[in-house]
């Protein structure tokens, strides 16, 4: 049996586990946290994603926890309302093979299914190889010895900053803060079984009502230095991106707990190769497309398919198992890198120009021709 050891429990690496698993590989994870890292913001799961969901089997559970409708609640600041982009147009412009989920679902449905081996509060710290195998270091000195090592540990890679170089020379900053956190009930004013949007220049906040009392909120705000960001902390950084009193983000940034927020700098990761020898890298660690491409968790659960899928068609040529997996990818990842890149104003618009031509379609998309129209651009 041959034996992987993939970094990150997250969605990549849980996929990685369970399609080499199914394949018959003996799958270790070793994942930084102390424990499952559930939270995140909604997801829209389709395309590449969507169809290994269905050849790996997790499809039905993937829709039993989808939301099953929603609208865009566009609000003030204040949280008066604005206007309304109604669910049936939502749902033509997504498309039928797509579910809307939070991402931690997709994250406990992966877990389930992967019934692999994890090794919480464990992480890398040095990686050899030779011909016949991979050597792995852990945090706590200790070594393993594998066929293959799987680097999904995110946008941050130590594997890719261990085995490909340091992450300046991949990582390209999109300018832009993300904060998503799981909430435990919906804000006095947010319409049930929506989006409440408040869209500002500059930034946006949302609360999703994903139904079945699964409710999360997502911050996003454009800044020239997102390392200094970083620096500030998430609760200092998005008071002040987000100065009060404004409608239910005074009162959630005021009780904030910071260590069930997700907080980082929206960034795109790019790479000439994803693999080196016996190392190869998946998910955001290789490709990040970024919140702007959309794609993220889609791309994750369909790169860790395909790579089971090449492993088991070359099974005694690992390199040609790697090229032909690449191969199978770089048009979709450069394609979805290109859409994130140009979809950059639509989450925090520079100025009030920006802000009116981004929602002048969104106002107008009850009205059919409209509708029609938007429709095929989102089909391009
Ligand atoms: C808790 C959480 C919430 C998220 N929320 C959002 C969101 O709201 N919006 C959004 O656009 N994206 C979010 N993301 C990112 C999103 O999940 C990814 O863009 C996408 O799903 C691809 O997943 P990935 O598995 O490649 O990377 P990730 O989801 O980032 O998973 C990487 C995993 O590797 C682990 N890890 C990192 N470094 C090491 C290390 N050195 N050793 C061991 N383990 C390590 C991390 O703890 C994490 O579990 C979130 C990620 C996490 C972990």
């Amino acid at each position: 049996m041959k034996r992987v050891i993939i970094v990150g429990a997250g969605i990549a690496g849980l996929a990685t586990a369970l399609r080499l698993r199914q394949i018959g590989w003996d799958p270790l994870v070793v994942e930084r946290a102390p424990a499952r890292r559930t939270g995140g913001f909604a997801v829209v799961f389709s395309g590449m994603g969507y169809g290994a969901a269905e050849r790996i089997g997790i499809l039905p559970e993937l829709t039993r926890r989808a939301a099953r409708g929603y609208d865009f609640a566009y609000l003030t600041r204040n949280g008066r309302p604005r206007f309304k982009v109604p669910a049936s147009m939502l749902f033509r412009m997504i498309g039928d093979d797509a579910l809307t989920m939070l991402r931690g679902d997709l994250e406990a449905v992966l877990y389930e299914a992967a019934d692999a081996e994890i090794r919480f509060g464990t992480t890398v710290t040095g990686v050899s190889q030779d011909a016949g195998g991979v050597e792995v270091t852990f945090g706590d000195g200790t070594v393993e010895r594998a066929d293959l090592l799987v680097g999904a540990d995110g946008l941050h890679s130590t594997v890719r900053k261990l085995v490909f170089g340091p992450e300046r020379d991949f990582l390209v900053d999109l300018g832009h803060m993300v904060g998503a956190l799981n909430l435990e009930r919906l804000p006095d004013g947010a319409a049930e079984g929506s989006f409440s949007t408040v869209s500002e220049v500059g930034r946006t906040f949302v609360v999703a009502d994903l139904g079945g009392g699964r409710v999360a909120g997502y911050f996003i705000y454009g800044c020239p230095d997102t390392g200094a960001e970083l620096a500030l902390g998430p609760g200092r950084a998005l008071r002040r991106a987000f100065p009060g009193p404004r409608w239910a983000v005074t009162d959630l940034l005021g009780g904030l707990d910071e260590d069930a927020l997700y907080f980082d700098g929206v960034a795109q990761i790019v790479m000439d190769r994803w693999s080196r020898g016996r190392v190869v890298l998946v998910g955001d660690a290789a490709w990040c497309v970024s919140l702007f491409g959309g794609y993220g968790s889609s791309l994750a659960v369909g790169g860790a398919d395909l790579l089971a899928t090449t492993l088991e068609a070359h099974p005694d040529d690992l390199g040609a198992a790697l090229a032909a997996w690449e191969a199978g990818l770089r048009a979709e990842v450069a394609d979805r890198q290109r859409r994130g890149r140009a979809n950059i104003a639509a989450h925090a618009p520079r100025n009030r120009l920006e802000l009116a031509i981004q929602q002048l379609p969104l106002r107008l998309a009850a009205v059919p021709p409209v509708a029609h129209l938007l429709r095929r651009h989102h089909a391009a």
